[in-house]
């Protein structure tokens, strides 16, 4: 009986393996950083978030540490119990400072902030206008929400006003919602664009920083900063788990809005807190970060050179104008031969396919770091450009 009613997870299986869909997934036993052993073999590191190699940095691991001897390992409760450290409001302080806006409030990861953030704003009689491409976790946080969804087309003020024109009087509130940077393209929002269509409709409008924070703006400030829209967007969702190379997630915005959050998120009522190590480890980001803008311009520096040699050798590289760089494959069998025989020349770089791109859009994603000295960039592209021509995707 077990195995007839299990049966439908098999026919999914031997589905995805047939479409060349079914993720192998690699073992890393070192540190984070721009060479790292992966399934016993040293290799280049081209698909980590970690964009400027805080995840292994000395500054991070050693207040970590000594918040260990101070707090211990755990939280012990959720937030709103007994599980708030003084650290962790010190943490929303700062990165509120950072950001540029009245108030933070911090979650367990980004994925937990989204899911926090839009049911406590949209609910049954309400409307969300999303993105077509937005992240999976505002799909999910829009649908605990129940409020309906409408998704707009990709990066289109134009349509979007249409939309809101069209259907914005038919419900209670609304929100407009956006990644800010679209991780598997690298394009970003026209968010000064949108936010005035927003605006003009009454719109609630909220961004997700994810892929912004620590690499836009001035300093890492993110996409609100490179914009300069500071206090005009409501919400912004950002990560502690990317840039930043440790874990977590924050909304920031109005204070207003974070203070009803202790309140109303689920994410903060019902689940616990962070740990202490990785609040102090994220504290001595924002140190690093608001010290020096040194490690995002290094950011920048590569993301250049690295795209530019790319485009050279004949590859396309999409939409892409930020460090993510989609090498545009097609079918996604070839995209995950390409990554196997990368990974043989010493290049670790992860083929992504259909449900996380569109069908046919198969593609390798370079993720660029601060941490790539320039041999190791020469390393990358020497890679590519020889696994490019053995696969005759380029001539
Ligand atoms: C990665 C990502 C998240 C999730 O962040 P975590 O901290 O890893 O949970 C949310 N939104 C976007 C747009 C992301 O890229």
């Amino acid at each position: 009986m077990t195995a007839d009613k299990l049966a439908f997870i098999n026919d999914d299986i031997a589905a995805l393996k047939e479409q060349g869909l079914f993720i192998n997934i690699r073992t890393i036993q070192s540190p984070q950083g721009a060479w790292v052993e992966v399934d016993g073999k040293r290799a280049l590191n081209l698909c980590s978030n970690n964009y400027l190699g805080l995840a292994n940095h000395p500054a991070l691991k050693e207040a970590a540490q000594r918040a260990i001897e101070r707090y211990g390992v755990g939280p012990g409760a959720v937030r709103s119990i007994a599980g708030t450290l003084d650290i962790h409001l010190q943490l929303e302080e700062r990165l509120a400072r950072f950001k540029g806006v009245e108030g933070v409030i911090s979650f367990q990861s980004g994925f937990c902030a989204n899911l926090a953030v839009i049911p406590a704003l949209v609910e049954r009689e309400d409307v969300i206008f999303s993105d077509e491409l937005n992240h999976a976790s505002i799909i999910d946080g829009s649908r605990l929400s129940r409020a309906q969804i409408e998704r707009f087309p990709h990066a289109d003020p134009t349509a979007l006003e249409q939309m809101l024109a069209e259907k914005r009087g038919n419900f209670r509130r609304a929100l407009v919602v956006t990644d800010g940077v679209f991780s598997m393209d690298g394009d970003i929002a026209p968010l000064d664009k949108e936010y005035q269509v927003a605006e003009r409709y009454g719109c609630l409008f909220m961004v997700d920083d994810a892929h912004g924070e620590g690499v836009m703006g001035h300093g890492g400030r993110g996409i609100v900063d490179h914009f300069g829209l500071h206090g005009q967007v409501d919400v912004e969702i950002g990560t502690l788990s990317k840039a930043f190379g440790v874990m977590g997630g924050y909304v920031a915005g109005k204070k207003l809005i974070t203070d009803y959050l202790r309140q109303r998120a689920r994410p903060f009522l019902f689940s616990s807190a962070a740990t202490p190590a990785d609040v102090a480890a994220c504290l001595a980001g924002v140190d690093l970060l608001e010290s020096s803008t040194a490690l995002v311009d290094q950011l920048w520096a590569n993301t250049r050179f690295f795209k530019a040699e790319m485009q050279r050798l004949g590859f396309d590289l999409g939409r892409s104008v930020t460090p993510i760089t989609p090498v545009m494959l097609g079918e996604a069998p070839l995209a995950k031969e390409f990554s196997r025989q990368l990974f043989e020349e010493g290049v670790f770089a992860m083929a992504l396919g259909f449900p996380t791109v569109p069908r046919g859009k198969a593609r390798i994603r370079v993720m660029v770091s601060a941490t790539l000295q320039q041999r190791d960039l020469e390393f990358g592209l020497e890679a590519f450009a020889r696994v490019g021509k053995r696969l005759g995707v380029l001539r």
